[in-house]
């Protein structure tokens, strides 16, 4: 781009905007992913014209790298199967590439690279020297074999391996990838690289070099973020009616950290319905269904005298709540739904999914005043925690439970502080949205300048 058409930060943005739409066509959820972050910005580019003289616009929503490969493997019928397997390497301005795997049917380039571009963000706002990557694959995991899981980890490792290591690009879990899968590619990683080299990959089992609290962190780590929050604006999250949707790694402990806090959580879900708790949900069922077996939501009401079953997931928004935690996936809450909670009186949204509500449900969040806790701010405990694994790895060492969920604790509320203070720093007191963007993209981008045009 022309310096003259960089004057007036609109128009340059607009334009940015427009060469992302261009060059990566169809990639709806990358769109949007930009879109957000380089429209919250500009307050920050018109006091930072140097930013635009260096093209960080420009460069930043480019991937340094991106690998596309194809993962064979053989099911338990000895059929050959092909899956597609993705690893964005987003930025290393900050760090080594980190960021985790997803295996999930909708896994494809605009998804993987949506989750690689927030994922600069929310780590560089860790404050933990970490850059930002993505990856996964096309794979279901549903409905397989344990045999098969292993099998198709290995296959993905196979290639996978070429790009990764402790210093280049660290993986992790996200949907569909949970310590089982981290542990059976980090044995096929040991095996092709001869060597055991753990800070490869994070999210491990703690009996094979990973972290306590790892399991936790994200949902843990959204309940420090919302409670802060909460606190900041005169409100706790004692007897909160709350409403937290998915029923996986992130909504589980989602869970578990708001009733220890004292809150009533009423409902979650899974792609196949949602469940009611009138008692509240029973977190230890929950992960005896989830964890252990594998099984659908369904079975949760076999052990539960007052809990209902529903099968329509998104209906579960329509159950009047004080706080909705959103942690399931991308954009779950739409405009149509975010007008239902807040006609039923929601006091705060905390996202624990990835960019789990569309552009138009955050701004009527914002117009109404209901708080809001943004993704990359809120979320960003589980890669905190994979921080943190990698500092133990690459020390030799372990820190106890008590330990890293002090840490744990202590970086969501500097995620908080910095998002709210950056937001009334820029005059929009309270848009936790803006505050993270800003400040996380000054980060990125400062760390890019020194490193000159690469
Ligand atoms: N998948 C998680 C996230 O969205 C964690 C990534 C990691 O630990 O590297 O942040």
């Amino acid at each position: 781009m022309e310096i003259e058409e960089r004057v007036n930060v609109n128009d340059y943005v607009f334009k940015v905007l427009e060469t992302v739409k261009l060059r990566n066509p169809g990639e709806k959820e990358f769109h949007q992913a930009v879109e957000e972050v380089l429209t919250s910005i500009t307050p920050l580019l018109e006091e930072r014209k140097e930013y635009l003289e260096a093209g960080i616009l420009e460069r930043i929503v480019e991937p340094e790298r991106v690998v596309y490969f194809r993962v064979p493997w053989i099911d338990d019928k000895g059929r050959t199967r092909v899956n597609r397997g993705f690893r964005v390497q987003f930025n290393s301005a900050l760090g080594p590439y980190k960021g985790g795997l997803r295996f999930h049917p909708t896994v494809n380039t605009s998804i993987v690279k949506f989750l690689g571009f927030e994922q600069i963000f929310k780590n560089a706002l860790t404050g933990l020297p970490m850059g930002g990557g993505k990856g996964g694959s096309d794979f279901n995991p549903k409905g397989k074999s344990d045999m098969e899981i292993m099998k198709f980890c290995q296959s993905f490792m196979t290639e996978l391996s070429r790009y990764i290591g402790d210093d280049i690009d660290v993986p992790a879990g996200d949907i569909g990838v949970g310590d089982r899968e981290i542990g059976y590619l980090f044995g096929q990683f040991k095996r092709l690289k001869g060597a055991y080299e753990v800070g490869a990959l994070t999210g491990k089992n703690i009996r094979i070099g990973g972290s306590l609290v790892r399991k936790e962190a994200t949902g843990y780590g959204l309940i420090y973020f919302v409670s802060r929050m909460l606190e900041d604006n005169g409100l706790t999250l004692e007897n909160k009616k709350v409403i937290v949707s998915g029923s996986g790694n992130v909504a589980i402990y989602a869970i578990e950290k708001a009733q220890q806090l004292g809150a009533k959580v009423l409902a979650c879900s899974d792609s196949s319905g949602f469940v009611y708790d009138y008692d509240g949900i029973d977190v230890e069922i929950l992960k005896a269904i989830k964890e252990k077996q594998r099984k659908s939501l369904t079975e949760y009401i076999k052990f539960r005298p007052n809990a209902e079953y529903n099968e329509n997931s998104k209906n579960i928004w329509k159950i009047p709540c004080d706080i909705a935690l959103p942690c399931a996936t991308q954009n779950e809450i739409d405009e149509e739904i975010a007008k239902i909670l807040i006609k039923n009186g929601v006091k705060a949204v905390g996202e624990g999914a990835n960019m789990p509500t569309t552009k138009e449900g955050i701004d009527l969040f914002i117009k109404n005043k209901v708080l809001f806790a943004p993704a990359k701010a809120s979320n960003a405990g589980g890669v905190a925690v994979s921080g943190l694994e990698m500092i133990q790895n690459a020390g030799k060492t372990y820190w106890s439970y008590e330990e890293v969920d002090q840490r744990l604790k202590k970086i969501m509320y500097e995620i908080y502080k910095i998002a709210s203070e950056t937001a009334e720093a820029f005059n929009e007191p309270g848009n936790l949205l803006k505050g993270a963007n800003i400040a996380s993209f000054e980060k990125v981008a400062n760390a890019m300048l020194i490193q000159g045009i690469v």
